[in-house]
């Protein structure tokens, strides 16, 4: 299957044809009329002014063009975060560890007292509602926290009473139905 050429090469023309299907060939700007050998990223960073591919700058780019890579760029990214963001919650969901990222030294530094803070809410929180120590070593309970820490800072907290009798609740019970089953027929 022939790949898509990106929306870059609209940008561009082609000074010749590849030898093999997918190999990089030498385009000309249509801006600042600079020949270069392409790859979609090398493309993109000539228009974007990221001088990190070996390609110098395009002096002569409209900044709407410009403008339009930058968002194509920063939809890409937060595609990828999102994609991560899932693929972590449905190792999570399924009971499959998550490497924590490295941290650096100086942040380990500043978050060891953070972390000792963190660690007196939990034990407020456990012991202000007599909850079971063994709680703490429970793997759908840790599976829920370590669920909250890769959501990040836009998770907004435990789900509502109201969420956990219902809604919540219900789909656990079908997700339980569904699991036995499948257990049923595989017997
Ligand atoms: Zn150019």
């Amino acid at each position: 299957m022939v790949k898509e050429k990106g929306p870059e090469h609209a940008h561009f023309v082609q000074q010749e044809e590849p030898k093999t299907p997918g190999e990089s060939t030498k385009v000309k700007c249509k801006y600042c009329e600079l020949i270069f050998t392409a790859t979609a990223t090398r493309i993109r960073a000539h228009l974007l002014g990221w001088t990190r591919y070996g390609v110098q700058a395009c002096d002569k780019v409209p900044p709407v063009v410009t403008h339009q890579f930058e968002q194509l760029e920063k939809e890409k990214k937060e595609k990828e975060f999102k994609k991560r963001k899932v693929e972590q919650l449905d190792k999570l969901s399924k009971g499959e560890a998550v490497k924590p990222k490295k941290q650096s030294t100086l942040k380990a530094a500043f978050s060891k007292q953070d972390c000792l803070k963190v660690d007196q809410l939990w034990g407020r929180a456990f012991y202000a509602n007599g909850l079971f120590f063994r709680l703490a070593k429970d793997p759908h309970f840790k599976a829920a926290v370590a669920a909250i820490a890769s959501f990040g800072e836009s998770y907004p907290g435990p789900p509502s009473v109201d969420r956990l009798r219902t809604t919540i609740l219900e789909r656990e019970k079908q997700l339980c139905r569904d699991g036995l089953a499948s257990f049923q027929e595989s017997l």
